[in-house]
């Protein structure tokens, strides 16, 4: 039996993500995954109950498209009280199943083919793959190890008369790196001159730590860019309830309402019981946030200490789930290779920072720790990863 040609472009290329591949490995193999970032505790218990008391109320049938209310209005909140910035919940913030979907719904609505994005390297993999499926191209500005600073000369070459959108996570994943505010402004003053959208990741948002030399800002709190920019948060990493799946994204009615349109192809709708949830977490105090903040600050410094101690550079992250490791001193300078290897080798999951590049020439010795498991497993995985040496 032959397979039939699939004819036109497909995402085949970007086969089954890593992490699930890395994950499955790891659980087989009762591996201890530092690979893919999701908690293994639960997030403030507030929320737990508020999704239970939103199943037991009833919530349980297909929420409004948009999003429920009291979520839409929670957001809203969220960005004037933290922020400083103003929204309409009715026609400025879309519910999506995950920051995902968000980013998706938003490439999908906003790319024509042939345009291009501006997208820093490593990026979040799903940014490609959507890229990708919208017609458009990327081009890609490096950050370095181990500051990952922006360089300019480099990011105005990536812009081009083809640009119509800059793709910007901060805090950012892999790299732990908080963009400064002279960073966002140099992205925001050329996102100006060449008319582009600015798409901003910030599903980190309320995971920077106390000792980050900047704090998070948001890309549309800066002057001239609250009409451009598209901003993308999520419950899961902020609430430590990855499994969750409700994200959002929030800025002018019109793009919105052009994500809007392409969102409820994708899912309709999603997550009705845990958008209430949500709604009642984002409600939640300052101190609330700070502690979730607070116990995973501890636990990078757990795992900074420790791959240190084994004699590796590292660059500590300011926010975020995940601390990269150079292994060069190890002799490892395939990293792929190295880390597919790792779990049968000594039972641990790690995941390669070349799968976040496109020049994996120049990461080919990093590797991707996550940190935002309990202090026992990260120091089993350390102990394990001393051998693997
Ligand atoms: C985890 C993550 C997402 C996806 O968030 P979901 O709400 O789980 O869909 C998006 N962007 C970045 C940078 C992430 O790390």
């Amino acid at each position: 039996m032959t397979t039939p040609s699939l004819g036109h472009p497909t995402l085949a290329e970007f086969g089954t993500t890593i992490f699930a591949e890395r994950s499955a490995l790891a659980s087989a193999l009762d591996a201890v995954n530092l690979g893919q970032g999701f908690p293994d505790h639960d997030g403030p218990a507030e929320v737990l109950e508020a999704a239970r008391a939103a199943i037991a109320e009833g919530h349980n049938q297909y929420p409004p498209g948009i999003g429920v209310p009291a979520l839409l209005q929670a957001v809203a909140d969220h960005q004037r009280d933290w922020y400083g910035i103003d929204l309409d919940p009715t026609s400025q913030v879309l519910v999506t199943v995950g920051a995902t979907e968000a980013i998706a719904s938003v490439v999908l609505a906003l790319l024509r083919p042939g345009d291009e994005v501006v997208v820093f390297e490593p990026y979040y993999d799903s940014y490609a793959a959507t890229i990708a499926l919208a017609g458009g191209d990327r081009r890609t500005v490096p950050l370095r190890f181990p500051d990952w600073a922006v360089d300019e000369a480099a990011l105005r070459a990536a812009f081009s008369s083809r640009t119509r959108m800059v793709l910007l996570n901060s805090p950012h994943n892999p790299t732990g790196k908080v963009f400064t505010r002279d960073e966002l402004e140099l992205v925001a003053r050329l996102a100006r001159e060449h008319d582009a959208l600015v798409v901003t990741d910030e599903v980190y948002e309320h995971l920077v730590f106390t000792d980050s030399p900047t704090p998070h800002v948001p890309m549309a709190s800066l002057p001239g860019m609250h009409e451009r920019t598209l901003t993308i948060g999520s419950a899961g990493k902020t609430f430590s309830v990855t499994g969750w799946k409700v994200g959002w994204v929030s800025g002018p009615a019109d793009l919105v309402a052009a994500a809007r349109a392409v969102k409820q192809f994708l899912t309709y709708v999603g997550s009705g019981p845990f958008q209430h949830a949500t709604a009642t977490g984002l409600g939640l105090p300052r101190p609330v946030f700070d502690r979730i903040a607070a116990d995973l600050q501890a636990q990078r410094d757990r795992l900074c200490v420790g791959l240190t101690s084994m004699g590796l550079p590292i660059s500590r992250p300011d926010g975020g789930y995940f601390v990269i490791a150079d292994l060069a001193d190890w002799g490892v300078d395939d990293a792929l290779a190295w880390c597919r290897a790792l779990p049968e080798r000594a039972g641990v999951a790690a995941i390669p920072v070349s799968v976040f590049s496109d020049d994996k020439e120049s990461v080919r010795s990093l590797v991707r720790f996550a940190h935002c498991k309990r202090p026992e497993v990260l120091d089993e995985g350390l102990r394990r990863l001393a051998k693997a040496r």
